[in-house]
């Protein structure tokens, strides 16, 4: 898979989708192209079909915010995007002349809609972005994006705006960066676009998410402004005018460049990568001496018909793997993710040992 950028921008400089949760009317839209002018977004976006989570909740205008979003790309020579859901959404976008078609995350995780969408686009060029699904699944976000492309489409993007979860954390959608950056080791072409509104909830956190994503290579940014958020007939508690969006988060975003020809930078980090390379031979070299370790057991175990899984054991390595994390200042979720993935590699070779001898 090839996909072709969305936006042709130049290298050291990043995308800007800014724009209300909602067209809720022109002059909404016109009140938040005028007072974002000079940050020259590269696209308006705005909600016309809004997908809610409960009923009665406001569901977008439809079509006449169609008509609005027409009418100030016009007015303002801005590009504009909206959010598409169903065939009949793709055939009033398309006649209607919008530029850029985004999938949210609550149609990503269903591949008869997404196929639907990326069929009723069979033979037109107009670019769309996907965002990740609501669930933290690589596949289902990739799937989505391959079905774009077997219907021809190649200006295809990405964007993030983290994942749903039950119970407590700081952000609205956990971002979980490990997904998107594996989806860019699978499609290092693709662009990618952080959704910093979605993910943070509220506006406490947008900058710090923002420079997360600027430090991550992001290709750019999709922020949630409008005149009085406040008033906002949707994600009020997340959106935020324009003034603080320059104020807080654009102003305050650290550009870092992604190389440098300083010569003596340079060798200093590739002399510190073939430390870090050699370190990481030396850590799979002991995982392979400590799964030769786990087979020993497992027919120990096979020989005295003894089960694998023994809470106890498990019980007792976490805690003191814990205990040692601490004191090698390193963090507890960490050591406690790499010891469950040893553990349950651990099993299989013990699994392995006992039911193939
Ligand atoms: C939105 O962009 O307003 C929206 C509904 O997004 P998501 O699909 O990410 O929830
Ligand atoms: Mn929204």
């Amino acid at each position: 898979m090839q996909t072709k950028p969305v936006f042709e921008i130049p290298k050291d400089q990043k995308i800007l989708i800014l724009g209300p949760c909602s067209a809720e009317s022109y002059e909404q839209l016109s009140s938040v192209c005028t007072q974002t002018m000079d940050l020259k977004p590269d696209l308006l976006r705005a909600g016309v079909w809004k997908p809610r989570t409960r009923p009665g909740s406001f569901e977008g205008k439809g079509e006449e915010a169609l008509e609005w979003l027409i009418q100030i790309k016009k007015d303002f020579n801005i590009k504009v995007c909206t959010e598409v859901a169903n065939q009949d959404h793709v055939e009033k976008c398309l006649k209607a002349g919008i530029d850029v078609l985004w999938v949210g995350a609550r149609t990503t995780v269903n591949p008869f809609y997404v196929q639907e969408i990326a069929d009723a686009l069979k033979g037109t060029n107009v670019p769309v972005m996907i965002k990740n699904p609501l669930n933290p699944d690589l596949f289902l976000w990739l799937g989505a994006i391959e079905r774009f492309y077997k219907a021809g489409l190649e200006r295809i993007a990405a964007i993030h705006r983290g994942f749903s979860f039950y119970g407590n954390s700081i952000y609205r959608n956990v971002p979980r960066w490990q997904i998107p950056i594996e989806l860019k080791r699978k499609l290092p072409e693709i662009q990618m676009i952080a959704d910093v509104s979605h993910i943070s909830g509220n506006p406490a956190h947008l900058q710090e998410i923002a420079q997360i994503a600027m430090d991550l290579n992001y290709d750019g940014l999709m922020v949630e402004v409008h005149p009085d958020p406040l008033q906002a007939l949707s994600d009020s508690d997340q959106q935020v005018t324009p003034a603080f969006l320059k104020k807080f988060v654009l102003d305050q975003l650290i550009k870092r460049k992604t190389q440098s020809s300083n010569y003596l930078y340079n060798n200093k980090i590739s002399e510190i990568r073939k430390e870090i390379d050699y370190i990481d031979k030396e850590i799979i070299s002991l995982l392979a001496k400590r799964m030769q370790m786990a087979d020993a057991i497992g027919i120990e175990k096979r020989n005295e018909e003894i089960s694998i899984f023994q809470p106890e054991r498990w019980a007792e390595i976490v805690s003191r793997l814990l205990v040692e994390a601490e004191k090698s200042n390193l963090s507890q979720e960490f050591i406690f993710s790499l010891t469950e993935a040893i553990h349950i590699e651990s099993i299989q070779h013990q699994s392995a040992k006992m039911n193939n001898p």
